[in-house]
């Protein structure tokens, strides 16, 4: 572990310079047209740690499109929400298929593997859509708090272009309907789920808002509970198995931190005890995991030596 923020901060840098020079490799994501309007050059890290550092390299303070980083605090608001009953309705299984499979779903009857992928983000849609009366509000304002930044906002643009290229979410959605295990009506679902993947926010606010998955719950910069420690445990161990999509037995591997990754390029990694990590480069590997965000997660922890399995 560097101690002293300085040198992590030269590490940031050089890590960046090194990624930065290697040939660009994936693609940027177009199945969602407005984010492949993104420069595949642009490329951040950020660090927050408990004990009260932000420091980061490189477009770290340039916002993205989230995307399916938003489930992590999705799935935190819904355990909240209604407690126990979230997993007679999701699972907490690795899924190894696709982040939107549909085959796995049929065969299971409509009981997403994990709230991590994308029929289980829309079952915690359909959760926050029934239980809040304004539920993307709800979850704009839970991550302004978190971020203590009010200047979050939702890309009306990605919005729109998810919303008019959305017919597989909205197959899973139907599908699970069919089942009974959506009560909302679907568009709404869906329109809650495209809202929440359509925040924008840099790597030092994501950084900075899971803090409380590094520390038992408890958000370190207000001192506030925001989960309980036992289902920042839960989140973990989901993050840990399932969060990289079926690329995440390899990234536990390699790695061995609980993360999540977003069609938008970012890579969240949270260390417990110690802090977060925040990653962002837009070109994606087959798996819709970030190239070169991923290589720079897996760098860092290699450098410090983290890992949760040591
Ligand atoms: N909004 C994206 C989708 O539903 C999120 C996927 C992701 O980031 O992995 O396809």
């Amino acid at each position: 572990m560097i101690k002293n923020i300085s040198n992590l901060q030269a590490k940031l840098q050089e890590l960046i310079i090194t990624q930065k020079n290697l040939p660009t490799q994936g693609h940027v994501a177009d199945y969602i047209p407005a984010l492949a309007e993104v420069s595949p050059k642009l490329m951040g890290i950020s660090v927050a740690t408990i004990d009260g550092n932000v420091i980061g390299a490189g477009d770290y303070q340039i916002p993205f499109s989230i995307q399916s980083i938003s489930k992590v605090f999705g799935l935190v608001m819904a355990m909240n929400r209604i407690g126990d009953d979230l997993w007679q309705r999701v699972n907490m299984e690795p899924s190894g298929q696709p982040f939107n499979s549909i085959i796995q779903l049929e065969w299971e009857k409509g009981i997403p593997r994990n709230p991590v992928i994308n029929a289980g983000a829309l079952l915690i849609s359909d959760v926050l859509t029934s239980r809040f009366s304004a539920s993307k509000l709800a979850f704009l304002s839970f991550m302004r708090s978190l971020a203590g930044d009010d200047n979050i906002y939702i890309d009306n643009h990605v919005y729109q272009s998810e919303l008019s290229h959305g017919s597989r979410n909205a197959a899973l959605a139907y599908l699970m309907k069919s089942f009974g295990n959506i009560d909302a009506e679907i568009p709404d679902v869906l329109s809650h789920y495209f809202t929440q993947c359509s925040i924008s926010m840099n790597c030092q606010q994501l950084a900075t808002s899971l803090l409380f998955l590094a520390n038992k719950g408890i958000d370190p910069k207000t001192q506030k509970v925001i989960c309980t420690p036992r289902d920042a445990h839960r989140v973990n161990a989901i993050l840990s198995t399932s969060g990289m999509y079926d690329q995440s037995g390899e990234f536990a591997f390699s790695v061995g931190l609980p993360a999540k990754s977003g069609v938008g390029g970012g890579v969240i990694a949270i260390v417990p005890g110690y802090g977060v990590i925040c990653t962002w480069s837009p070109p994606l590997n087959k798996f819709g995991n970030s190239v070169a965000g991923t290589k720079l997660v897996s760098g860092l922890a290699e450098e410090l030596g983290l890992s949760i399995y040591h």
